[in-house]
This record gives structure tokens, C-alpha cells and sequence, in this order.
């Protein structure tokens, strides 16, 4: 019989592992390894948290959020990393890296985890049941870590999710989120245009990125888009490439290629797409103008997104209203941290930051108790 048992070896489950060492607590983990996401991410170095914090921005507003960060935010994540003799590095604007997520998942390692065991369910009798692949279980207390269900290679499942459901508490569905997305016909040539990158402004309802897009041969991808993506649902997505047509349109004597600053394979395909043909500016029709016009509002509605394999991470999951602020359900014992809960941040470290500031709140809740 266990005090805690922990479902799932990645971000949040380790870091509640390791403020409890010493507690007499185990983790199940369904990889050989733990911490498969965090040594990939970040291009390998892991971005952990960033600069800025919010929980009104980056962040899908909640104010229910406030309370969580107010416990542990990106300030007492960076104390905490130097604490333990760690240094972080500013390698992207805000965005703090290690100089190679080894060095983290090190810190963080443990001895207590059951590797190879898939958990199918958890029953509650007087005590938890943990049913897995490696057999039954029993603890006082659970805490559900099971993150999401991107990247199933990876490790990413929707079991969190099936457990919350198994005891009647709320929950948003999963959809894929921080991921390309793909277009409809009329966006055809986005795919003609595979392998073009040009720095745009991405706007989804009032919510608006200056970032680079990424053409590709499945649609549309890069920081602003896959940002886009966490609160794109469905409808229309705005790309501004130029702020001001005309401001560029400035020589009359010169062809639109070249004085639009933009890529050339970009510029044809565009005008070939709205039918304008290059030509000098002095020749350009007031009906040519307004089509040109688009390279500042092109309005279009994706067909979907990329799906959970190139997800970066999963929106949805456990309501925050049906938990505490200590993370833990109307059913006493037990709690859901990480990804599991609708809880994502945009692309910036937001998303590690959610996993750790969630598994510190269960850790206070949890710390007198066992
Ligand atoms: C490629 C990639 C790069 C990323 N880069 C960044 C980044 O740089 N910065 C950032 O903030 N976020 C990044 N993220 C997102 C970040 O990895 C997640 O948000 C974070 O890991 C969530 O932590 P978690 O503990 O909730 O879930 P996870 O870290 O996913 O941990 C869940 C664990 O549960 C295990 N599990 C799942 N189902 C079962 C089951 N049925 N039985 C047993 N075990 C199970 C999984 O194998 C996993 O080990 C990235 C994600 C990906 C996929």
C-alpha cells in the first residue's frame, strides 16, 4: 500500500515526485523510460518557462488560473532550477533553455518507478485500485499524470482523461493544439508553396502573433500558426504578410516583384492565385490594387489541423472549475496535474510551466497528508 502513487513519468509527475522524495510514493509509467517528451523537447535543450507570465495571456483566459500561479510561477521555477544547481539560458527571446534537456530529466530522475506498466483504470473502494498491465496497485491517494494525447510514440495517451470520465468529472475532449493546419482548396497553393517561410501577423478572433508562417506540402505551419492553433476551433484564420500594400508600391516605374518585401516564389504564386500579373506600378488597375490588398487581410478557412502525431500538445482536459487548488477532484484522494487539464499555453515554455506550477499545487495539498 502506497501513500501516492503517481500516474505517469514525464513533467509534472516527476517534479511532484521529487518535492515529495523521501514519501513513501511510486510511479507507474507505461515507457521504459521517463521523461520521453521533456528530452525531446525544445530541439532537445527543453524549453522550460519564459519571461512573461500571464495566466491572461498565453493562456486560453481562465481566471481560475490566477490561484495556481500565484502558488508557483516562472519566478519559483527559476529559483527552484538554480536551487538545485541548474542553469537556464535566454537562447530565444523570454524563452529559457537548459543546454541540453539531459540535464533537467537528471534532476529529476528516480528510482521509484514501475517502467512498463500501462494503467487501464482506477477504482475507488476504501482505498484506490491502480489496475495496469504489471498488475493491481493500492494506494491512499492518486494523482493523475498522464499529459495528453500528442505524440503516441512518445508516450502521449488519453487515459487521464478515461479515468476522470470513470468517475463522472467534467472534462473537455482532447484536440490537437500547437500544430500546422490544414486547407481547404481554395489554399491549394500554400502546398505549391512548400518550404517558404515569410514573417507574418496571424490573427484568430481578437488574438493576434507576428511570427514566421511555414508553407508546407500538408498546408500551413510555423510559431504564429501553431499558436493560432490553440484557439482556432473552426472558421477563419487572418494572415496579414504586408501591413501596407502601397507604402512598398512606391516606384511607378518598377515592376510589384520587386518591391514587395517578400519572398519571390512567394509574390508569384500569390499574384498568379489572384490573377495580377507583374507589371509596372504606373499600370496597375484600381481593381488590381484591391487584389493586392489581400497581402495585408488574407481571410481563409482551414480544413483541420495536422493531427495528434505533429501536435505539440493537446488542448482540453480535465475542467479546472471541477478541481481545487491543490488540483484535486470532488473525489477525495484523488488529483489530475499537467496536461490532463485544460490547461495550454502557447508555444514559449508556458506548457512546462503549466505541468510544473500544477504538480507543486497538488504537492501542497498532498505535503501534511501523507
Ligand atoms: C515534440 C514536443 C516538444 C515540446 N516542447 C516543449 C517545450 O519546449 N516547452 C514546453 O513548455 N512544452 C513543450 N512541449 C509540451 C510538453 O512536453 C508537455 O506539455 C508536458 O510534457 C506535459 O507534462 P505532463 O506531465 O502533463 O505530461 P507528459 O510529460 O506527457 O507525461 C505523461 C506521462 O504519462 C505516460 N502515460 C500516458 N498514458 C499512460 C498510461 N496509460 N499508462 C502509463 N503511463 C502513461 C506518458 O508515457 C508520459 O511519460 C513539447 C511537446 C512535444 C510533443
Amino acid at each position: 500500500m502506497y501513500d501516492l502513487i503517481i500516474l505517469g513519468a514525464g513533467a509534472s509527475g516527476l517534479f511532484l515526485n521529487k518535492l515529495l522524495s523521501g514519501k513513501n510514493v511510486l510511479i507507474l509509467e507505461h515507457n521504459e523510460k521517463a521523461g520521453k517528451k521533456i528530452e525531446v523537447s525544445g530541439g532537445g535543450k527543453c524549453n522550460i518557462t519564459n519571461k512573461i507570465l500571464s495566466y491572461k495571456n498565453y493562456y486560453p483566459s481562465n481566471p481560475l488560473l490566477k490561484s495556481y500561479f500565484k502558488k508557483f510561477d516562472n519566478k519559483s521555477l527559476l529559483k527552484w532550477i538554480e536551487k538545485n544547481g541548474l542553469k537556464v539560458r535566454e537562447l530565444k527571446p523570454h524563452q529559457y533553455f537548459f543546454s541540453s534537456s539531459k540535464e533537467i530529466l537528471r534532476l529529476l530522475g528516480a528510482k521509484n518507478i514501475i517502467f512498463g506498466a500501462e494503467v487501464f483504470e482506477v477504482v475507488k473502494r476504501e482505498d484506490f485500485i491502480v489496475k495496469t498491465s504489471k498488475g493491481e496497485f493500492r494506494a491512499k491517494n492518486v494523482v493523475v499524470a498522464l499529459g495528453g494525447k500528442s505524440f503516441k510514440k512518445l508516450g502521449g495517451s488519453d487515459r487521464g482523461l478515461e479515468i476522470a470520465k470513470g468517475f463522472g468529472i467534467g472534462y473537455r475532449e482532447f484536440k490537437p493544439a500547437l500544430v500546422g493546419l490544414s486547407v481547404q482548396r481554395s489554399e491549394e497553393w500554400f502546398k505549391r508553396l512548400s518550404g517558404v517561410s515569410v514573417r507574418a501577423r496571424v490573427r484568430v478572433d481578437r488574438r493576434e502573433w507576428v511570427d514566421n508562417i511555414l508553407f508546407s506540402h500538408r498546408g500551413i505551419t510555423g510559431p504564429a500558426i501553431l499558436n493560432a492553433s490553440l484557439f482556432w476551433e473552426r472558421g477563419f484564420i487572418e494572415i496579414g504578410f504586408l501591413d501596407n500594400v502601397k507604402k512598398y508600391l512606391k516606384n511607378p516605374n518598377k515592376q510589384i516583384i520587386s518591391q514587395l518585401p517578400l519572398p519571390r516564389r512567394f509574390i508569384k504564386e500569390f499574384l498568379s492565385v489572384v490573377g495580377v500579373e507583374d507589371k509596372k506600378v504606373k499600370f496597375l488597375s484600381k481593381e488590381d490594387f484591391k487584389k493586392l490588398r489581400l497581402l495585408e487581410s488574407y481571410k481563409f478557412a482551414p480544413a483541420g489541423t495536422f493531427g495528434f502525431e505533429r501536435a505539440e500538445v493537446s488542448k482540453g482536459g480535465v475542467l479546472l472549475d471541477e478541481l481545487s487548488e491543490f488540483c484535486e477532484s470532488s473525489v477525495r484522494g484523488l488529483y489530475f496535474i499537467g496536461e490532463v487539464v485544460d490547461v495550454t499555453g502557447e508555444l514559449g515554455g508556458y506548457n512546462f510551466q503549466w505541468a510544473f506550477t500544477s504538480a507543486f499545487c497538488a504537492y501542497e495539498g498532498l505535503r501534511s497528508l501523507i
